[in-house]
């Protein structure tokens, strides 16, 4: 084996050094096996580059942040042997279950949220002298945003800190930008030419399984005589076993070693497959031996072409692992692994002409994920406003809010700002998508750890209980795990067991409808949550459990999804923001009236509506709201002025968040001052009419407000808009509906604005009508300018001549002088002047018109 000294990284060593001592930033670009994630944390330390920086430690670390758990801890232990000492001295690693450091500790390898997490809870970074963001370009997100707020602490407390971004194959003028002023060290490394061949035609692996091509392909390479050891690529744990398998039996590969490589298994077997033999081997592993780790001796690379990635799952709101496609770049990624020794070939198990609909690149996971894990972190190193964090990649905003919102459902986030609440700092002791660290700490306080744990593990993986079975199988079901009406989690429980306790055999799961795979992959995640658990102190052990407790957790991890049903006939729900939801008829919560639903789905229809359908629900008490969740549920007393039966009704609601749980409705003990404010504005809005508020009242209201303009010696108070409102407000005062006010008299209303003795000035000095010269009476009409107007007919006023004036002289009258039809004529303040100018001039006509009439 050649010195690690020889490795193409040492290239750069010197440009390293003088870079990083010149500037805080660097960018290492150079191929898989190049030597950079073993030997650049060794040239730092080499170096004396983590020594006394910054004056606060004497001997500082570097934090190596690697995107996989498995490539963290074989680095480590790789970089251990190199240096000469045990792993977990000056050099160890810390992954999410396991740890393996200590106080003399110089290189520490670590993954996803260890790091930003430390930066959350001290960013000063005590201890840290320098960070390597590794396989940066896998664009993870953890990799995205601790690189930022590295940046961030280098900006403000840590001027002295260290970054170095390495990846294999990067946008490096993005990167570049966003981390300037940084120099970019490159080095091409050392590659043989690897010859790509595709299957001749499309295969499915539904028919033919993956595991069985690969194994053919690796038979028909070895008989082509090609030298040295083979990988292939496959996308999990489940995959590889079979693969494995398939090998072992294979007889044309009798002569080959076969290990597996995934982050499953055990250390030591993760050791067996990178070690070197005297045989020949065949490595089947994970994505993991795309970048991450190197295997030397490869020549012949088996790639499926598929990948798990974590994806956002809408249904759960979670993130899930999907098996995937992986794009044209990581094939390249992958065939370049049979090209590091000598030339080699690479065997795509897909055909060419399929090779061009794959995606060029893989999305960065901040496009992709759900962010709430990482908003919860950020907010607790006091980054409240998110949106203006500087991402080097912005997620969509409608993620960035999908993710407060949920944190604030969790209870996780509060106030305006959306700050970490006392709940939210608790969450984040555990290393786990925020639903379920709600859910745990519900737990903790109920004593069902355990199986809420198992609860959690059920829902991360792929539903195993099918759906839709025939009635012989559902009949078995009920047989085997009894009836259950709490929650579809409990039967899914009962089924886990019993497949459990059935070691997985595939004739027993059939029997009941159970996925057997689907149902084998639940318990390492349950392992997994349990670990957690324990590492925080919770109590995992055995407990009788309270179906109500466990229901509790449910509904603190899922608040966000509390649905009511909206009768009993139906399974037509409503939900919390505003959704409208159909309960699985499958389910078996065919009773309780509010229920959370652990999975939503929306199933388009054709005609372009969606079906939203509620699956893995639980039947939740009323009273468990308020326990819970104190702030969102609050009884409401209303009052409101019903248009459809023109009545004010009070409401009684009680309502979590904006859903409502229970309305009554009364119509008749509505609170008077407020049934009468709430008429007075429909009325006054004009949808409501006052039959007894007709031209008189508008004419009295007219001479009033006059009276007050031309007297104001008399001291009346004008009627405002707003004395208006007042009026009507008396005049609904002590009914509820139109129909009571409908006839309700005006005028008492109206009189008491004034006082007697006003009240008989105004009659006397602003009268309604008018007694003139000649006997005859005549309305008076009255606006808001100008003077009062007197209408009459031609006829009617023979004999009157000259002004009028009214209010003892100071309020001259017009005279609008009407045709015998009613039309005007004229409008004028001198009847004289009317008689002996304009009267002659249409006497002729009108009389000629109207011959009936008298014409003086
Ligand atoms: P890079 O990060 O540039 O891909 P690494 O530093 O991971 O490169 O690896 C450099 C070389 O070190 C590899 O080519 C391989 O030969 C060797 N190596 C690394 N890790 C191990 C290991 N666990 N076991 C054996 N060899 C290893
Ligand atoms: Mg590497």
């Amino acid at each position: 084996m050649p010195s690690p000294r020889e490795l193409p990284i040492y290239e750069l060593e010197s440009a390293v050094v003088a870079s990083l001592r010149a500037q805080g930033r660097l960018i290492v670009q150079a191929p898989t096996g190049s030597g950079k994630s073993t030997q650049v944390p060794q040239m730092l330390l080499r170096h004396g580059l983590l020594d006394a920086l910054g004056g606060r430690v004497a001997k500082g670390e570097v934090v190596v942040l690697q995107p996989r758990r498995l490539a963290a801890r074989m680095l480590a232990k790789r970089v251990a042997e190199e240096v000469g000492t045990n792993l977990g001295e000056v050099v160890g690693y810390q992954i999410r279950l396991e740890s393996r450091v200590s106080e003399r500790t110089r290189i520490r390898f670590v993954t996803e949220g260890i790091l930003l997490r430390q930066m959350s809870f001290d960013a000063t970074l005590r201890g840290i002298s320098a960070i390597v963001f590794d396989e940066f370009h896998e664009r993870h997100l953890y990799g995205d945003i601790s690189l930022a707020r590295a940046v961030q602490i280098q900006q403000t407390t840590r001027p002295d800190l260290k970054i170095i971004v390495m990846s294999a194959t990067l946008d490096a003028g993005m990167l570049k930008g966003y981390l300037a002023p940084c120099d970019v060290l490159v080095s091409s490394g050392r590659s043989y030419p690897v010859r790509i061949e595709y299957l001749p035609k499309a295969v499915n692996f539904e028919n033919d399984a993956m595991w069985d091509v690969a194994a053919a392909e690796c038979e028909r390479v070895a008989d082509a005589s090609v030298r040295g050891d083979m990988l292939v690529f496959m996308p999990g744990a489940y995959e590889i076993n079979r693969t494995v398998q398939a090998i072992q039996a294979a007889r044309g590969l009798r002569d080959f070693g076969c290990y597996p490589l995934h982050g499953e298994l055990p250390p030591e077997q993760q050791d067996r497959a990178v070690a070197r033999y005297e045989t020949r081997k065949i490595i089947v592993s994970t994505n993991v031996a795309e970048t991450s780790l190197t295997i030397d001796g490869v020549t012949t690379v088996i790639d499926c072409g598929l990948a798990r990635m974590a994806r956002f799952d809408p249904h759960r709101g979670i993130n899930t692992l999907m098996i995937e496609k992986i794009s044209v770049a990581s094939a390249d990624q992958r065939a370049g692994r049979a090209g590091r020794t000598a030339p080699g070939v690479c065997v795509r198990l897909w055909a060419e002409r399929e090779h061009a609909n794959r995606a060029p690149q893989e999305l960065p996971e901040v496009k992709r994920l759900d962010l709430a894990e990482v908003v919860l972190t950020l907010k607790a190193s006091g980054i409240d406003d998110v949106m203006n964090f500087p991402w080097l990649e912005k997620p969509d905003a409608v993620g960035l809010v999908r993710a407060e919102n949920l944190l604030v459902d969790l209870g996780a986030l509060a106030g305006e700002r959306k700050a970490i609440t006392a709940v939210g700092r608790k969450m984040l002791r555990f290393p786990v998508h925020p639903r379920y660290a709600r859910m745990l700490l519900a737990a903790e306080e109920r004593g069902c750890v355990r199986t809420v744990a198992l609860m959690a593990a059920l829902t991360q993986g792929r539903n195993f209980l099918l759906r839709g079975v025939p009635r012989e199988v559902e009949k078995a079901r009920e047989d085997a795990l009894g009836e259950e009406h709490e929650s579809d989690f409990f039967l899914m429980m009962r089924a886990w067991r019993y497949a459990d306790k059935a070691n997985y055999g595939l004739e027993a799961c059939r029997r009941l409808g159970i996925h057997a795979q689907g149902a084998r992959q639940v318990g390492p995640l349950f392992e997994q949550f349990l670990e957690i658990a324990a590492k925080e102190g919770l109590d995992v052990s055995e407990q009788k459990t309270d179906g109500a407790a466990v229901r509790k957790c449910v509904l603190a991890g899922f608040s966000d999804q509390l649905a009511r049903r909206l009768d009993a006939g139906t399974l037509r729900c409503e939900l919390v923001h505003n959704r409208r939801g159909v309960l699985a008829r499958e389910s078996v919560i065919q009773q309780a009236k509010l229920l959370v639903a652990a999975e939503i789905s929306e199933i388009g229809r054709g005609d372009g509506e969606v079906n939203t359908l509620l699956t893995l629900a639980t039947a939740v008490e009323e009273s468990w709201l308020k326990e819970i969740f104190p702030d969102d549920y609050r009884e409401v007393k209303g009052v409101s002025y019903d248009e459809s039966i023109k009545r004010v009704v009070s409401r009684r609601e009680r309502r979590f968040r904006d859903l409502v749980l229970e309305a009554k409705v009364s119509s008749d003990d509505a609170p008077l001052n407020e049934a009468a404010a709430l008429l007075t504005k429909e009325v006054l809005a004009g949808r409501l009419k006052l039959d007894a508020w007709d031209d008189t009242v508008e004419q009295w209201i007219l001479r009033v407000n006059r009276l007050a303009e031309w007297f104001p010696e008399l001291e009346v108070n004008p009627i405002t808009e707003a004395d208006r409102a007042t009026l009507i407000e008396q005049i609904c005062y002590g009914e509820l509906g139109y129909r009571d006010i409908k006839d309700k008299p005006v005028m008492p209303v109206l009189k008491d604005w004034l006082t007697a003795e006003q009240f008989a000035v105004l009659d006397a000095y602003l009268p309604e009508k008018l007694v003139m010269g000649n006997g005859r009476k005549a309305r008076l009409t009255y606006a808001k300018e100008g003077p009062p107007i007197m209408s009459a007919r031609i006829q009617e006023l023979y004999g009157i001549e000259g002004k009028f004036t009214i209010g003892h002289g100071r309020v001259t009258v017009k005279f609008e002088v009407l045709a015998p039809n009613h039309r005007p004529i004229q409008v004028t303040d001198d009847l004289t002047n009317f008689w002996r100018e304009q009267y002659p001039k249409v006497k002729a006509e009108l009389s000629r018109r109207y011959p009936r009439h008298e014409w003086r």
